[in-house]
Parts: structure tokens; C-alpha cells; sequence
């Protein structure tokens, strides 16, 4: 049986994160750092990967089986700032599983970048309050393995980016996942929905306050459009009117495994 004595709970993991955070940020002069996506030595993420970032955002939603609607309605419109194959598929794994907060960081830039060519259609479908930027939200063993709310600080970086190209709007996580859903990683299409069905929810303190609003979606990646539908549901059943979202990466169509992902013809 474990004792007071005899239990050692250790770091926590965002202790550990921030620590190693602000060791790379001394400039690799204590642990040598390398770009996750080509190994380039004493780099964060070199610029020839970094370049994969540089957009602009295309329409992504038509790959995504899981955002169809099944009543004849178009798919919630997604943009995404790259393809999820190679080497950026290493740095995204970097960031969310081996603590790289550094990578993290690069990707907030991406994001400020890639918001400014979206905000004119963003604006078209927003009210005269400010838009709700909303992450999907992570399972709870997610977040103690990360020790931070990574998707979260994404969100943070596109309200910001909104913002300041006068498009007023604020990051609010008011999402949160339920019950016996586990991660996502690793399950199929099918699994992947029953495994969200039901369990994501608006939190209760949010709901009086987010309907009739108008929300942006955030994401990682965009796989089967299973988490952001079930993202989409339950704001709407919370009277929240969700406009578009937006992921760093997507899994190409079939067939395409590199390039620019699908390219829909419908404005937000
Ligand atoms: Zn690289």
C-alpha cells in the first residue's frame, strides 16, 4: 500500500513542459533541439518545413465523411493551413505528444497568418457581437498527458490575429467532453463517432451565454470530421450558430496523399 512516505507523484506534466519549454527557449544552449518534421539539427522547426504553413488556408470539409449532414444541407465549411502528410504530420506530433511547446508556438504564427486572408468571409457571417473562437475540446487523459490545453492556446492565437484585423472576437473553451469517451487517437471513422456521440457538451455555466452567438470552430487536424460535427451539435443544440472552422492540418482525399487538400466552391 502505498504511504505519504512512500508516494512520489512527481512533476506535474505541465511543470515538465514548462520547463522543457523554457529550456529550448534559451536557445538550445542546454538541450539540443531539432526540427521535428526533417531532424534539421539546432532548429525549432527549420524553414523549409515551416514553409508547409505558409497558406493560404483552403477549404478541406469535402474529405471529411463525418461532417455530412445527411439532409441535404452542405457540410460545415472547414479551412485548413496545410495537408497532414510528412513532414507535417512529425511536427504536429511533436507538439501535442512529446511536449514541444516550442512547435506550438510556431504554429499560433501560422494561424495569425493564415486568419488574416479568412476574415473577410468571416465577417460576412458574423453578428454584431463578437465572434466566439471555440476549441475542440480534449479528453481529460489528453490533457494530463499534454499538461496543457494545447488546442486551447491555438484558439487563443486566432481570436487575437481576429482581432487585430478588426474583427472583434474572443477564445472561450466552452466545450468539454463527457463520460466514457477516450482519446481519439488511434480509432477509425466509425469508432471515432460513437466514441463522441453524446459526450460533448456545451459546460453549463456557458450555455445561457453562447446562444444566438456566432462561432468559429478550432482544431488540430481535421480526419474524419467526426470530432467537429459532434463539436457543431452541441453548440446548435445550445442555439449557437457555428459559421466555419479551422484546423492547422487535414488528412488529404483519398488519392491525394501531397499538395494542397480539396478546395471547396462554397463561400463561408
Ligand atoms: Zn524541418
Amino acid at each position: 500500500m502505498l504511504t505519504a512516505a512512500t508516494r512520489s507523484d512527481g512533476p506535474t506534466p505541465r511543470f515538465r513542459r514548462g520547463l522543457r519549454g523554457r529550456l529550448v527557449d534559451l536557445g538550445g544552449l542546454v538541450l539540443p533541439v531539432s526540427c521535428p518534421g526533417c531532424g534539421a539539427y539546432d532548429e525549432i522547426v527549420c524553414p523549409q518545413c515551416l514553409a508547409l504553413l505558409d497558406g493560404p488556408p483552403s477549404r478541406c470539409e469535402a474529405a471529411a465523411g463525418r461532417l455530412d449532414r445527411m439532409d441535404g444541407r452542405p457540410p460545415l465549411p472547414v479551412w485548413t493551413l496545410a495537408p497532414y502528410t510528412g513532414p507535417l504530420r512529425e511536427l504536429v506530433v511533436a507538439w501535442k505528444d512529446r511536449g514541444r511547446a516550442d512547435v506550438g508556438r510556431r504554429f499560433e504564427a501560422a494561424l495569425d497568418r493564415g486568419v488574416r486572408d479568412l476574415v473577410p468571409a468571416l465577417r460576412a457571417g458574423t453578428t454584431t457581437e463578437a465572434l466566439l473562437v471555440v476549441p475542440a475540446p480534449s479528453s481529460a487523459a489528453a490533457r494530463r498527458r499534454r499538461g496543457d490545453d494545447v488546442v486551447g492556446r491555438l484558439a487563443r492565437a486566432t481570436a487575437q490575429a481576429c482581432s487585430t484585423e478588426g474583427l472583434p472576437a474572443v477564445a472561450r473553451p466552452v466545450l468539454v467532453r463527457r463520460g466514457p469517451g477516450r482519446d481519439q487517437v488511434g480509432l477509425g471513422a466509425r469508432a471515432r463517432s460513437r466514441n463522441l456521440a453524446g459526450h460533448v457538451v456545451v459546460r453549463r455555466t456557458s450555455a445561457s451565454s453562447i446562444s444566438g452567438r456566432t462561432v468559429l470552430l478550432l482544431d488540430d487536424v481535421l480526419t474524419t470530421g467526426a470530432t467537429l460535427a459532434a463539436c457543431e451539435q452541441a453548440l446548435m443544440r445550445a442555439g449557437a450558430v457555428v459559421i466555419a472552422a479551422l484546423t492547422i492540418a487535414a488528412t488529404p482525399s483519398p488519392g491525394r496523399s501531397a499538395g494542397r487538400v480539396e478546395v471547396g466552391a462554397d463561400p463561408v
